[in-house]
This record gives C-alpha cells, sequence and structure tokens, in this order.
C-alpha cells in the first residue's frame, strides 16, 4: 500500500508538470493568434418558445492553432485569463461579433461572452461604447452574458460598470445560473435582463424532479423580476416540450442549431422546430 502511494504520488507530480509545461505552450502561441489571424466567431442560434424563430445569436470563439488543429475555449480562455491575454481577445470578439451584427448575414440580436477579468478591466466600458459606435449596431439588439464570477469580488463596483452598460443600452445576461455559487441576491440587486439556466438542469429535467423544480421556479422568479428566462443545452425534443410547458421564454442548443460559422450562417436558414 505504501509503495502505490509513493507510485501515485509520482504519477501526481509528473502530470502537474506537464499541466504547466502545457499551459505556457499555449500562452505563447495565444501571442501569435490574434495577428495571425487564427480565432474565429462562431454563433449559435436562441429560438423563441412562443414564436418558433430564430431571435439571436450568441458568438462563441473558436481557435484554429497551427499545429493542433481546434482548441476549444474551455481549454485557452482560463490560460488567457490567467496571463491577462483575455482583454485583447475580448475586444476582438466584440469587434468582430458586432462587425457581423451590422451585416444582413446576422439579422437578430447578438450576444457575446464577457469573461470576468475582462470585465474587471478599467478600459471596459468605453471598449464597449467604442466598439458600438463604431459598428453602428443599434445597442438594444446587442447583449453581455457575465457569470457570477463577475460579481462576487466586488460587487459595488460590478454594479457601477452595469448601470454604465445599461446606460449605453446594452442588455445583459446572467450565464450558466443554478451551478457555482449563484446567490439568488443577485437577481435583485444586479440589473439583469436576461437568466441562462444552465445546461445540467435541463439535460436532468426529464429524470431528476429536483432539476424539473428549479428549472420551474426561476422561470417565475424571472418572470417576476421581468426578465427573460434561455434554456442552454437543449438536445432534444422532450426538453424543448418540458421547457415550453413551463414557460420558458427561449431556448439554445444543438436541436435549434450548433455553432456555426458565418459563412454557413450566411446559406442557413435555421430549421424551425415545433415544441
Ligand atoms: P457558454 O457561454 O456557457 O457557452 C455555451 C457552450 O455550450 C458552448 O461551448 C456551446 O458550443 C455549448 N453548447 C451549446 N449547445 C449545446 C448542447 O446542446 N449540448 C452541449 N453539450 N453543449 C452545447 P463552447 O463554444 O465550447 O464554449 C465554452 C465556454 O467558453 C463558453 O460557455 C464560454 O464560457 C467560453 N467562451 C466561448 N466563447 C467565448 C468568448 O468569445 N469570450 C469569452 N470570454 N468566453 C467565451
Ligand atoms: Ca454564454
Ligand atoms: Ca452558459
Ligand atoms: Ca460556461
Amino acid at each position: 500500500a505504501k509503495n502505490r502511494g509513493r507510485h501515485t504520488y509520482c504519477l501526481f507530480q509528473a502530470g502537474m508538470g506537464d499541466e504547466v509545461r502545457q499551459r505556457r505552450a499555449l500562452e505563447k502561441d495565444l501571442n501569435s493568434a490574434l495577428s495571425d489571424g487564427q480565432f474565429d466567431l462562431y454563433f449559435q442560434p436562441r429560438m423563441s418558445l412562443a414564436s418558433a424563430e430564430i431571435v439571436g445569436y450568441e458568438a462563441l470563439i473558436r481557435w484554429n492553432h497551427p499545429d493542433r488543429g481546434l482548441v476549444s475555449p474551455g481549454e485557452f480562455i482560463p490560460v488567457a485569463e490567467a496571463s491577462g491575454q483575455i482583454i485583447a481577445i475580448g475586444k476582438y470578439v466584440l469587434a468582430q461579433a458586432l462587425d457581423i451584427a451590422s451585416s444582413t448575414i446576422l439579422d437578430a440580436n447578438i450576444s457575446i461572452n464577457v469573461s470576468p477579468v475582462q470585465f474587471r478591466d478599467k478600459d471596459f466600458v468605453d471598449d464597449v461604447r467604442q466598439a458600438i459606435d463604431r459598428s453602428g449596431v443599434p445597442a438594444g439588439r446587442i447583449e453581455l452574458e457575465i457569470t457570477e464570477n463577475t460579481l462576487i469580488e466586488d460587487d459595488a463596483r460590478a454594479l457601477s460598470v452595469l448601470t454604465r452598460l445599461k446606460e449605453i443600452g446594452v442588455r445583459i445576461a446572467l450565464d450558466d445560473f443554478g451551478v457555482g455559487y449563484s446567490s439568488l441576491s443577485y437577481l435583485s440587486r444586479f440589473p439583469f435582463d436576461c437568466i441562462k439556466i444552465d445546461r445540467s438542469f435541463v439535460s436532468e429535467a426529464k429524470r431528476n424532479y429536483g432539476s424539473l423544480a428549479i428549472i420551474e421556479t426561476v422561470v417565475r422568479l424571472g418572470k417576476a423580476l421581468d426578465m427573460r428566462i434561455v434554456a442552454e443545452g437543449v438536445e432534444d425534443a422532450d426538453e424543448l416540450c418540458i421547457l415550453a410547458q413551463r414557460g420558458c421564454h427561449e431556448a439554445q442548443g444543438y436541436l435549434i442549431g450548433r455553432p456555426m460559422p458565418t459563412d454557413s450562417l450566411a446559406r442557413s436558414i435555421p430549421e424551425v422546430v415545433s415544441a
């Protein structure tokens, strides 16, 4: 038992070293990724459950690494956040997403993810204002998605940033709702226009009464607070049906459409799925 313990310890150490090396390598490659045009934005549709129409798209970043191929944001965003590179990447995402939203390719609302690190940058609100002015996209068509991690550190400052963003006219969504430390008090303290229910509740709703009850409660609460409720990660018709019956406003997920590059966006008229 003692031997095995030591062996496990060694493996763990080796694993750690690999991880550190991997992060450093990614960080280094991220430096050239922006200037070399290795980032792309994909767009995933959001459907209204009342009208079965596509009402907006979420911009999701993709990194085409020259050797590794497609690197998922789940892998490189944390690295870019730790290094601060996310600030420049976030500016690129804003500019690019609004550029596409200003063209006829994407004639709908646009949602953009904002990292907590980007949100805390002192120039963030000005960057948003500038990107909007340059693109000419009406602020009301733009939604910024933040997670509760953005709010926990300094909530007085977060409230002031959110208030300034609201003055510009953009909408604010609380992403991944229900996971992490989700505090219900956030919902009344901060000016959200939209709550995105995390995918985990949607995928559990069929088998797990608790998840279904949470969805029902969030929908009711959101309506009472005059917020739109969007369910994430909807993968099949049963899930869509449950959400429609519970009065959820919108659904997003592979059933409605996968994230897609702009050239397929231009060609595709997303199939309408009936609830
Ligand atoms: P998120 O904001 O929660 O985005 C939703 C994620 O769920 C996306 O993963 C999307 O492709 C995936 N997804 C959508 N529908 C389904 C479904 O039906 N089933 C399953 N299994 N997955 C689904 P993706 O694109 O890999 O992004 C992962 C995360 O990376 C995002 O989670 C977001 O936190 C972050 N991210 C992506 N793009 C950006 C960006 O431009 N800026 C920042 N700061 N973060 C980003
Ligand atoms: Ca999101
Ligand atoms: Ca999410
Ligand atoms: Ca997420």
